[in-house]
């Protein structure tokens, strides 16, 4: 049963929070490095550490990501990275798992592939169980592996171009962005900076799109963004896919979980005077002026 914590500026969670929101009955934190941005692990390791939590962290838009020198995806039990269309490198589809436990990793690989499992491991640490087969093809595995070789450099591109960006725009006082923003832990691949309110946000979104560079509010109430934890309907109204409303009204892992504008104001406030960008390793020298006059303007005279 998911329990939604509150993030910081960075995009990532709170760590404070999430202790808070730790009971008797959790079982892992799963941390999402959103946006590029490596989420805080020290403070969120040692929370997992001090009530015996599993840590997984989702990967999917931090491939290539580091944390205070060490490897996205290699410090919590599991590391998940995805290869989908939208991610920083690409198979069209697919997607992958580390870990160094044994047992979790059989588990993965029946999981993932229902008939390999059983002619795979001899040394089974785990029974079998029925897996989904969500096998990524060998075309796209050798894809990946020609999409790796280009990772380094592409990061180191728009890693560069980020540093500048905000080196660029710190001085301006209209709009805000995270201490993160523009270090080790942001790969580059957004811009994002926050307004005094939401209505600004919704307006300097649109202001810089009409100059000309694509931009949106992070949270706009008026559409559903899946990203947003309040866009997810079957959360909000605890449905399972077969009509039915597990786990929440189970006798054994149900109970009393909201979800509710209330119960992360802080974030979807955040997320509300968010403006973001998206960036990539193609942005020019010329685009990095254009993005700095354009949102200098608008913040000049908008907001
Ligand atoms: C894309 C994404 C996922 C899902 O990845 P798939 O490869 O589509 O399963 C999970 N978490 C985050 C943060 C993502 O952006």
């Amino acid at each position: 049963m998911p329990v939604i914590a509150e993030i910081d500026s960075s995009l990532t969670l709170d760590p404070a929070d999430v202790e808070r929101k730790v009971s008797s009955r959790t079982k892992a934190i799963i941390v999402v490095h959103m946006r590029g941005i490596s989420a805080d692990l020290d403070p969120l390791l040692a929370v997992a550490r001090k009530h015996d939590l599993k840590v997984i962290e989702d990967v999917a838009q931090a491939n290539g990501g580091m944390y205070r020198g060490r490897m996205l995806g290699s410090m919590g039990d599991v590391g998940c990275f995805s290869l989908q269309q939208s991610k920083v490198i690409t198979t069209g589809e697919g997607g992958m798992l580390v870990t160094d436990d044994e047992e979790t990793w059989q588990r993965a690989v029946l999981y993932h592939d229902g008939a390999g499992y059983q002619f795979r491991f001899i040394d089974r640490k785990i029974p079998a169980f029925p897996g989904q087969n969500y096998r990524l093809t060998e075309l796209q595995a050798a894809l990946s592996l020609g999409q790796l070789t280009k990772l380094t450099e592409m990061l180191e591109r728009t890693q560069k171009n980020k540093a500048q960006l905000v080196q660029r725009l710190r001085g301006q006082e209209k709009i805000e962005l995270s201490p993160v923003f523009g270090t080790e832990r942001d790969l580059g691949v957004s811009l994002i900076f926050y307004t005094a309110d939401a209505e600004s946000a919704r307006l300097a979104a649109q202001a810089i799109t009409a100059e000309g560079i694509p931009a949106f509010q992070v949270y706009d109430e008026t559409a559903t963004d899946q990203h947003i934890y309040i866009n997810w309907e079957f959360l909000v109204r605890k449905q399972d896919a077969w009509g039915g409303s597990y786990p929440w009204n189970s006798p054994i892992y149900g109970g009393n979980v909201e979800y509710s504008r209330a119960t992360c104001p802080r974030s979807l406030d955040l997320l509300s005077r968010a403006v973001q960008i998206h960036l990539n390793h193609l942005v020019t020298e010329q685009d990095l002026e254009d993005l700095v006059a354009v949102v200098s303007k608008v913040a000049d005279h908008l907001l």
